[in-house]
């Protein structure tokens, strides 16, 4: 069982929080706030208690050095502005520097402070006891709600747990038991979407789901290395030739279990991914010599729409064509529009498809929107999260 914010005596002590404020910037400015606003239901409660809340996150791959491009003032300044709340944040060598030690040990009960990108100490992607050992001096007690890191092993994501009495925070607490749901126990029929790049991304993910799944629709790239499999024509489309036999096994095994396993009936194709480029339509197992198929065709996504409308719970990962250039964006959209109108439980979760789901302005309406791309698909794979483990009760 995992230790909540109900299991930790948290009231007026320090907590350190782990959060995961890896966020898009610009010129210095935070362009996607999503991660951030996910973690103020667990910051407000925490201060509702009377905590005093040290906050320690990384962003992008400084690679244990302090590197100004990735400070975390950008993402100080919004965190105030969203909590309406002065945020103490002072830009230093690192997350465990003397001036960072200095500047955290002088925070006021009940203040905020967001320490530097914890990525800026090489000793962090390390797991360093050391560098444990610090951020552990912050405070009396742990709270982890960065469930987007939680599949890695890193000093301020699971070392530190070891050290003070620790908990999930309320989004890493969502984000667990919709994903157990799906692994365990999902209302039926339960229809599963995979798109993407590569088979060898997802293969686990669908394994793991076969006990449990009524429909499995497979799109994106990915979808051509199966079709293949089935002895269609994709000329140059992608195809991972080393994973076709490994496709075709995958279905032999669906259909043993009374799965229904679909592909894309048709594609749309060019000879090239560019913007604006000369389509065409063609079915997917019939793509002319010199054309890839580039995204699901009209009549694959009409009847996934119809087919997808009686689910009861449906998972979505992977963009069903090049969504980043269009006109190769329309299956992508047309999906994220069909499970955003669905009356199930709709959950997305993957780095290119939840950026698809808030591209499309649908985020509000999906079930869940999950913030752990890697974190997510390691979950649903069956992989234990090294950052969850250590949060489970004796
Ligand atoms: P996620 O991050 O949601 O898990 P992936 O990273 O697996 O998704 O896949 C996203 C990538 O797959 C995108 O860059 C997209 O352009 C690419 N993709 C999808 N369909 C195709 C296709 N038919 N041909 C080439 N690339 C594709
Ligand atoms: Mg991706």
């Amino acid at each position: 069982m995992l230790k909540t914010l109900d299991d930790l005596p948290y009231r007026n002590q320090r907590v350190l929080v782990r959060v995961d404020f890896n966020v898009p910037l610009r010129d210095g400015d935070v362009t996607d706030d999503t991660r951030i606003q996910k973690a103020l239901p667990t910051l407000r409660e925490l201060a509702a208690g009377g905590a005093t809340l040290i906050l320690v996150s990384h962003l992008g791959r400084p690679k244990g050095t302090a590197d100004p491009q990735l400070s975390l003032a950008p993402v100080a300044k919004r965190l105030s502005e969203l909590l309406n709340k002065p945020v103490r944040f002072e830009g230093t060598p690192g997350p465990a520097s003397a001036a960072q030690e200095a500047f955290v040990a002088a925070a006021e009960p009940g203040s905020l402070t967001l320490v530097e990108n914890t990525r800026f100490d090489a000793r962090e992607t390390k797991n360093d006891p050391e560098l444990a050992k610090v951020l552990a001096g912050y405070a009396d007690v742990y709270v982890n709600d960065a469930f987007g890191a939680a599949h890695r092993a890193h000093a301020s994501t699971e070392g530190v747990a070891h050290l003070l009495p620790s908990a999930a925070g309320r989004l890493m607490q969502r984000e667990l038991e919709v994903l157990s749901q799906l692994t365990h126990a999902p209302e039926k029929p339960f229809n599963v979407i995979i798109g993407g790049a590569k088979v060898s991304d997802k293969i686990g993910v669908i394994e793991n789901l076969l006990d449990q799944v009524d429909a499995l629709f497979i799109g994106g790239a990915m979808a051509y290395t199966f079709v293949r499999a089935r002895g269609g024509d994709v000329a140059d489309s992608l195809v991972e030739e080393d994973r076709v036999e490994m496709a075709g096994d995958l279905m032999q095994r669906a259909e043993a279990k009374g799965i229904a396993l679909h592909l894309p009936e048709d594609s749309v194709c060019a000879r090239e991914i560019a913007p604006g480029a000369d389509t065409a339509v063609h079915p997917s197992g019939q793509i002319p010599a010199g054309m890839k198929g580039l995204d699901a065709g009209p009549a694959a996504l009409a009847a996934w729409t119809e087919q997808l409308s009686t689910a009861k719970t449906v998972f979505w990962n992977g963009p069903l064509g090049v969504f980043e250039v269009p006109p190769f964006d329309a299956g992508t959209r047309t999906i994220a529009r069909a499970v955003a109108g669905l009356n199930g439980f709709t959950v997305v979760g993957g780095g290119d498809s939840v950026a698809a789901v808030n591209a499309a302005g649908l985020s509000d309406r999906i079930g869940h929107v999950s913030t752990g791309g890697g974190a997510s698909l390691e979950f649903l794979e069956g992989a234990t999260l090294p950052g969850v483990a250590v949060l489970e009760k004796a």
